[in-house]
């Protein structure tokens, strides 16, 4: 792992040309641009989901985005996954899709992890993050991404699809609603769910709008919400989440 970076404490020339769509009124102000600069995301996967949600954050300023995703590049991974192309089909995903993200955006760090981390290593990882974007297909690695947020204290977007509908949860540890609290059993996972390019393209982006807003002081993140999307039906929904006060990941964590 490597050390994080000094803190900046400006803007150069080139960046403030590079995010001049990017900062003013309704969007960030220099000094959000600046606390992005200066802060650490964690996206695990970078599939459908993560993929689209890791280069928002790398082209959107973010000083430093760790990606984590085992296993090589498939075919039919290439109907959502963004990040890859036919020429890199067979090869290890994270190495690759890393190198893509940074050529989109020299004045920030990527790091790739070339698997899916572990109980322990994601503890280690989440206490040197600002914010964990969790974008995996199974409830296992949901749920270990959610208790490792939970106990180093920092935010949690989880972001999760299935066929053209998909779902974003925003978690902020000991205030609202955690992953367990809404999901007190795992569901049943479908190993080859179906999922169709677009949907994960827009959960994996408004899971990154969530992040940059979190991590820049900027608008109103969707904290303790439960934002369903579901474009089979044409229909789209937000609800408020209740903590549960005995779940046993969060129950006992205050603000
Ligand atoms: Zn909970």
């Amino acid at each position: 792992m490597t050390p994080p970076n000094p803190i900046s404490t400006e803007l150069c020339p080139e960046e403030l040309e590079r995010y001049a769509r990017q900062i003013g009124p309704g969007v960030f102000s220099v000094e959000g641009q600046l606390r992005l600069k200066n802060s650490a995301a964690l996206v695990t996967r970078v599939g459908g989901m993560g993929g689209p949600a890791s280069l928002a954050l790398v082209m959107a300023g973010v000083g430093k985005v760790t990606i984590a995703h085992g296993d090589n590049l498939i075919s039919p991974d290439l109907n959502r996954q963004v990040l890859g192309s036919e020429a890199v089909l067979g090869k290890p995903r994270a190495t690759h899709f890393a190198e893509y993200l940074r050529s989109m955006n020299r004045f920030v760090e990527v790091e790739a992890i070339d698997h899916e981390p572990d109980d322990d290593e994601a503890q280690q990882l989440a206490q040197r993050v600002d914010v964990i974007l969790s974008c995996p297909p199974g409830f296992e690695e949901r749920m270990r991404l959610n208790r490792v947020a939970v106990r180093a204290g920092v935010p949690l977007i989880d972001a999760a699809q299935w066929g053209m509908t998909g779902t974003l949860i925003v978690v902020d540890p000991g205030k609202t609603a955690c992953l367990q609290c809404v999901y007190p059993q795992q569901p049943e996972f479908e190993e080859l769910f179906p999922v169709v390019g677009g949907i994960s393209a827009a959960v994996g982006a408004l899971a990154s709008l969530e992040a940059v807003k979190i991590l820049s002081g900027t608008g109103r993140p969707m904290y303790g919400k439960l934002w369903m999307i579901d474009s089979y039906q044409g229909q789209t929904s937000i609800v408020d989440l209740q903590r549960n006060p005995n779940c046993p990941c969060c129950g006992a964590v205050s603000s």
